[in-house]
């Protein structure tokens, strides 16, 4: 069965099933300042999930494009992916576990007929102060699953919030307890040095991780975990892998997606994959996620997704010219598009310039640090993940929270005002849109506290006549709402309130009650902004120092964007 097939059945089984079939997310969110990249299907849907109530109802099916590159230096193994689809379904509320497992179950054994006998379970075996979910082994047993196959894991596997275990979840996180499938592939053995026996979340490789069933009832409070107002399920499983189960293939890269890659990379070479999986491997998943990425508009960068594309792009470059022996500018091309050939092709030109320089230079280092490695990707565009391949296999390594730190540290000196991490839709940095931006921060809040909590940035564009902010929210606001949220913001500037920043971690910020809506489990420090008492936000900056600098301004005009988005625009009052 081909990738397309398998999208095409699970969307199908869903919609037989009373679910509408939804958008998916594009894969970057238009200036959302504090996510680089759609990482899951269930990132856009947090909202619905929290309690606000989905223009398209209560059962949702989607195939989420995805980019993770928390992964990036496993990939290269037999099924890790920075760029990859997430199938996804969902129940706001409305059906619970009986159903979910139950048609899961159907849907792997009959829709796609994988070998009821290769099928694994596992569940939940409670802490956290949540008890150990019987719920769900009742069902799988009546499914016909006897208790041999059926496994209890801690919060550390069977637990599911975008930042892991219900004590690292920060305030506002929701989660939930969760029943994953895992296919056993009889062709890989055991290897003890994983453990004495084989188990589901064994890293032997036998078993891989196919479908997972997330009961999202939970909630932190400040008290500890607290219950949503519905009971959600929210169903997630990487469409690749399930074709390599399909395919019962423990080699991701056999299935048809990436023949494209492994073919020409072989003619090209003149070597085979057999012997230069790891290198191949690398080039395809990179080249695959760049092309990706070029759709989505990104271009090659020294920030933000820009400059993930171009650690995506150089590190295939790097492997590539390991493999064939020296580096051509249309060795990446493939059969892409123009546009995405374009990008590639110069991407690789401008590598090629310093690569041989670089190398050299690297040869002349004994002995790396994160300074010497940081130098190596200032001078030569070297990213990390390239100078680390190198010393280690030397033995050498370089610690990638120093490197970061270097990082940081250059990024601090040359930070302009409309510079760092966390930009956030600006056109430019003169004065108007630094008050522009600035006010996004009260609008922000305004919304919320005349909307309700449910309202999510989703984007903000500035331009010197004018700011427009798009947000979740699913009805028309009425002229009155309008009114309250312009007296909101109006207020506050005229109170003239303080604008102060603090770093900290992305947790410490989130349970210090700064908005910041992120996907990644971000360990560097960002930065909160407060107004006064009146609002706090993870963000980058530039901001005006006191609100009475923005001067007071006026909603000019409130349109929707898309199913569950508004848009709104404001302007300045004529002084
Ligand atoms: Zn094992
Ligand atoms: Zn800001």
């Amino acid at each position: 069965m081909t990738t397309d097939e398998v999208r095409e059945k699970y969307l199908k089984f869903f919609e037989a099933r009373g679910h509408k079939r939804i958008t998916p997310a594009p894969l970057v969110l238009e200036n959302d300042p504090t996510t680089l990249f759609t990482s899951s299907g269930m990132q856009p849907l947090v909202p619905y999930l929290m309690g606000e109530t989905h223009p398209e109802g209560k059962r949702l099916v989607d195939s989420q494009p995805s980019i993770r590159t928390v992964d990036i230096e496993e990939v290269g193994d037999n099924r890790h992916l920075t760029y990859f689809e997430m199938l996804g379904n969902w129940s706001l509320g409305d059906y619970f576990k009986e159903e979910q497992l139950n048609w899961i179950w159907e849907f792997f054994t009959e829709g796609l007929s994988l070998a009821r006998e290769k099928l694994w379970i596992t569940v939940f075996e409670g802490g956290g102060g949540v008890a150990r979910d019987e719920e769900s082994v009742e069902i799988w047993k009546k499914i016909g699953i006897g208790q041999e196959r059926i496994f209890y894991y801690p919060a550390e596997k069977n637990w599911w919030s975008r930042s892991g275990t219900p004590e690292q979840m920060p305030i506002n996180e929701i989660g939930g307890p969760t029943s994953e499938v895992f296919y056993e592939f009889e062709s890989i053995k055991h290897d003890k040095k994983f453990g004495e026996k084989c188990h589901p979340n064994c890293d032997c490789g036998r078993f891989l991780e196919i479908g997972n069933s997330v009961f999202m009832v939970y909630k932190k409070t400040k008290d500890g975990l607290g219950e949503l107002p519905n009971k959600n399920v929210d169903f997630g499983g990487g469409l690749e892998r399930l074709v390599m189960a399909v395919n019962d293939n423990p080699d991701l890269y056999q299935i048809d997606v990436f023949q494209r890659f492994i073919g020409p990379l072989e003619a090209l070479t003149g070597k085979s994959y057999d012997s230069f999986q790891r290198e191949m491997r690398i080039v395809a998943d990179h080249i695959r996620a760049s092309e990706a990425l070029v759709k989505t508009d990104v271009v090659p960068g020294n920030k933000l997704q820009g400059y993930v594309l171009r650690r995506l792009i150089r590190r295939a470059a790097v492997k590539m010219r390991n493999l064939k022996g020296n580096l051509q500018k249309t060795d990446l091309s493939f059969d892409f598009t123009d546009g995405v050939r374009q990008v590639v092709e110069e991407e690789v030109e401008r590598f090629d310039k310093t690569l041989d320089r670089g190398l050299k230079e690297m040869e002349k280092i004994k002995k790396i640090d994160e300074k010497k490695a940081f130098d190596l990707y200032q001078s030569y565009g070297f990213p990390l993940e390239i100078t680390q391949e190198i010393f280690a296999e030397k033995g050498q390594r370089i610690d990638k929270d120093k490197f970061e730190a270097e990082f940081e540290k250059h990024k601090e000196k040359s930070r302009t005002a409309a510079g760092g991490m966390f930009k956030g839709g600006l056109a430019d940095k003169s004065e108007e849109t630094t008050r522009f931006h600035t006010a996004t921060h009260l609008l922000h809040e305004s919304l919320r506290r005349v909307l309700g909590e449910h309202v999510q940035q989703k984007g903000s564009n500035i331009t010197s006549e004018r700011l427009r902010f798009d947000f979740s929210h699913s009805k028309k606001l009425t002229n009155e709402e309008i009114k309250k949220v312009e007296e909101m913001v109006n207020e506050r500037i005229t109170k003239n309130l303080p604008v102060k920043a603090e770093t900290m971690t992305v947790k410490e910020a989130l349970d210090s009650g700064a908005l910041g809506f992120f996907s990644e489990r971000y360990k560097e420090k960002v930065k909160a902004y407060s107004i006064g008492d009146f609002s706090k936000e993870i963000c980058g900056g530039p901001h005006v120092a006191a609100t009475g600098e923005i001067g007071r301004v006026r909603i000019i005009k409130e349109e929707s964007l898309a199913a569950g988005v508004r848009r709104i625009y404001v302007s300045q009052t004529a002084q």
